[in-house]
């Protein structure tokens, strides 16, 4: 049994046959997925949400919940009434955190304060809703440990999954000294991916979650195709075998690690 707990179900990539890809995340054992939200105004925020109401719910199929927030690639783009839009999704049914927010200073697609206050913005929000997030960092390591840090000294402390980790050990034991998860991704996979590797043998067992983070992010051996939540179970068959665990076992723990998590996506 797998959960994708992070994937983007609502692009182009997944148009054509989101049908058969979700049939094929059941046939490969994925339970459940969480599907990040997308957009930065009102009326573009809740594309998360409208995927996982217009599915139908079927037993034979993974359960869908859904997370809402502005991407920092967005973050310029946000308004003001974009915050009390996603207080406002924050309160559907299938709702169970705020995400993807945080840093990417790699792509600087808007400016870093401008991202650095969308960012805390949000996470006063899911403080106050008591909701979980999912967190985004890329080449903005320094900076996102201030900040998070910073809150939990303050009393207001993150509770989420750093998602996509890809970080090494130092960065990893920063992460979990806050009392956060760490998501692994197909890099798992990848050659030259062994700082994350090592990461991923040293979180404690109650701390992992693994994710697709489709379309991207394909593991080996589909490394550059469209990513799809079916393939969660290679990162999982990847992480079972650098914590030498058993597939049922490492399943088992990824279950009970995301319904401590996101205990409102109640998956029993
Ligand atoms: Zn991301
Ligand atoms: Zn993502």
């Amino acid at each position: 049994m797998w959960i994708d707990s992070h994937c983007h179900l609502d692009g182009t990539e997944f148009h054509g046959d989101l049908a058969e890809v979700l049939q094929r995340a059941a046939a490969a054992g994925v339970h459940a997925i969480l599907v990040i939200g997308g957009g930065a105004a009102p009326g573009t925020l809740d594309g998360s949400c409208r995927l996982v109401q217009r599915l139908p719910a079927a037993p034979s199929l993974p359960r869908l919940r859904a997370a809402v927030g502005i991407h920092p690639h967005d973050a310029a783009r946000a308004e003001p009434a974009s915050l009390d839009e996603l207080r406002r999704l924050a309160q559907a049914e299938e709702v169970v955190a705020l995400g993807e927010i945080g840093l990417d200073f790699h792509y600087d697609h808007s400016p870093r304060g401008c991202q650095i206050e969308i960012f805390t913005q949000q996470l006063d929000l899911a403080w106050d809703l008591n909701l979980p997030v999912s967190i985004h960092c890329r080449a903005a390591w320094p900076q996102m440990h201030e900040i998070l840090q910073a809150r939990a000294r303050a009393g207001r402390p993150a509770a989420g999954v750093m998602h996509c980790f890809s970080e090494g050990e130092t960065e990893a034991r920063e992460a979990l000294d806050l009392g956060l998860y760490l998501s692994f991704s197909g890099i798992l996979t990848f050659a030259r991916a062994e700082p994350i590797r090592a990461a991923a043998r040293l979180a404690p067992a109650g701390r992992i979650l693994i994710e697709t983070d489709a379309p991207f992010l394909a593991p080996v051996p589909h490394r550059g195709r469209r990513n799809e939540p079916a393939w969660v179970a290679l990162t999982g068959a990847k992480l079972a075998e650098l914590r030498g665990l058993a597939l049922p076992a490492l399943g088992d723990q990824m279950a009970e690690n995301f319904a401590r998590l996101f205990p409102r996506a109640a998956l029993a």
